[in-house]
């Protein structure tokens, strides 16, 4: 019998583990890194629950660290298997994979400076070469296309809408004389988001392990432009600069995207922009590359399309040019990252520019417990910033139409036509969210809904039990 066991993102919106095992077979959908508080970041270096050396092959939806950043590390503790995931994820898992064991390498030193280390010294979670090892064992899917990832188990992606390359799997568990259909949604996109396509109807399945980032609310009903549109010309007339944190791999290149559209329409003056982050430059090359997956629907006018995944803004690439951003007093927007703002160039900028009650700060994103983001969000009066408390005297304006994640109504509107699955297991939610989305889908559709935790196990009978 199939059984599914839920190594991470269960009662959390981080470390995206989900093992699928049948007949022999082990596949491990996502492998993610938990994000966010301490106690979440810990985890990272427990071991996975099943040895490494075991799993057969690894299913990756998407590229966001949260749903892959723990493919190092599994290879480094004896992964051997291939990992699957579509052409354009795979591109991006270069870019933020390597990122991502730069931060590693940065918070193991940063630990040994200050002393703070929970282990002397600090070592990082992994290292360059165990992201090589992880590269080496991509294997490229397109969407559509049935792929067997061990025996007895086939998937094929669809389309999630959720970022470039971004795939919710369709899984078929060979059982006895019929098969058990599983359906891993991965993190799902909105309807008419910036550049990408509406999430692809599912298909029917017997268990479908869904997300609940947002499943007890509801984003506001403007659309990103409007939103965007309303927030600039506000801050516009405050007269200061924009800061905007943004994800470099995604959200920068749809911001660009609107602020392009926006300007060449006249509706909020042309204003300088500033792409700070080496990363975001490279992301945006890679999004150029697969211009043929973008929706330019919302593109108006001749030529805004291109110009929203080419380099026409200033690309601050190095530190310098960076801090050169420090003698301009406005109005103008700063695009940089981290998303959460928990590193990255955003913090210099914030670290001179909260003070400035003509600043406005951009938050663009879901941010989890515990992030600066957050905290601002919660109208913190001080962020701590490089060892020093920051007041926050700048606006602070949040662009709810821009998160990669649908709400519970977009997720509504996606399971809509699907028949009831015998068992919905809610993930990648804070429990608030799970909880909201499980009463929600009982409520609306009579669903029967499981709110997992972390290691709990899971039997996924072909046959009802009943
Ligand atoms: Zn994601």
């Amino acid at each position: 019998m199939a059984r599914i066991t839920f190594l991470g993102a269960a009662g959390v919106v981080s470390g995206s583990r989900h093992l699928l095992e049948s007949g022999g077979s082990r596949v491990l959908f996502d492998c993610g890194l938990f994000q966010g508080e301490k106690r979440l970041r810990q985890r990272n270096w427990e071991p996975l629950g099943v040895p490494p050396a075991s799993v057969d092959a690894v299913v990756l939806t998407h590229a966001h660290i949260d749903h892959s950043g723990w493919l190092p590390r599994l290879v480094r503790e004896g992964f051997r298997g291939p990992i699957h995931a579509t052409p354009a994820t795979i591109d991006l898992l270069d870019l933020l994979l390597y990122d991502s064991a730069k931060c590693q390498a940065e918070d193991a030193a940063y630990a040994n400076r200050k002393g703070y280390a929970a282990h002397r010294p600090a070592l990082p979670l992994y290292e360059e070469r165990d992201v090589a090892a992880a590269l080496e064992r991509v294997s490229p899917v397109e969407r559509g296309r049935w792929f067997q990832p061990a025996g007895g188990v086939r998937c094929r992606f669809h389309d999630a809408g959720h970022m470039l390359g971004s795939g919710f799997a369709e899984v078929e568990v060979a059982a006895g004389d019929r098969s058990v259909r599983i359906l891993f949604s991965g993190d799902v996109g909105r309807y008419d988001a910036p550049l990408y396509h509406d999430p692809a109807p599912p298909p029917a399945c017997d268990y479908l392990v869904c997300e609940s980032t947002y499943g007890d609310r509801d984003h506001s009903p403007d659309r990103p432009l409007d939103e965007l549109e309303g927030v600039v010309n506000e801050a516009v007339a405050r007269g200061g600069m924009m800061l905007v944190a943004a994800f470099a791999v995604g959200r920068a290149q749809q911001l660009v995207y609107l602020l392009r559209t926006l300007m060449a329409a006249g509706r909020i003056p042309e204003l300088p922009v500033w792409i700070d982050s080496p990363m975001a430059v490279e992301a945006t090359a890679i999004f150029r590359r697969h211009a043929a997956e973008h929706d330019f629907s919302e593109a108006r006018m001749a030529g805004v399309a291109e110009a929203a995944v080419s380099p026409f803004v200033r690309m601050a690439k190095t530190a310098a040019e960076s801090k050169a951003i420090n003698h301009h007093e406005g109005p103008g927007i700063v695009i940089a990252s981290s998303g959460m703002m928990n590193g990255g160039r955003i913090l210099h900028h914030l670290a001179r520019r909260l003070p400035d009650p003509n600043t406005t700060v951009i938050v663009a994103g879901f941010q989890a417990k515990g992030t600066r983001g957050r905290k601002l969000l919660d109208r913190a009066d001080s962020l701590r910033i490089h060892g020093r408390d920051i007041p926050v005297r700048a606006a602070v304006r949040q662009i709810d139409a821009f998160s990669g994640h649908a709400d519970r109504a977009e997720l509504g509107r996606w399971l809509a036509g699907m028949p009831a699955p015998r068992t919905t297991f809610l993930v990648h939610g804070e429990p608030p969210a799970a909880r909201g989305m499980a009463d929600f889908l009982r409520s609306t559709r009579g669903w029967t809904c499981e709110l997992p935790t972390i290691g709990q196990v899971f039997d996924l009978p072909a046959h009802p039990t009943s």
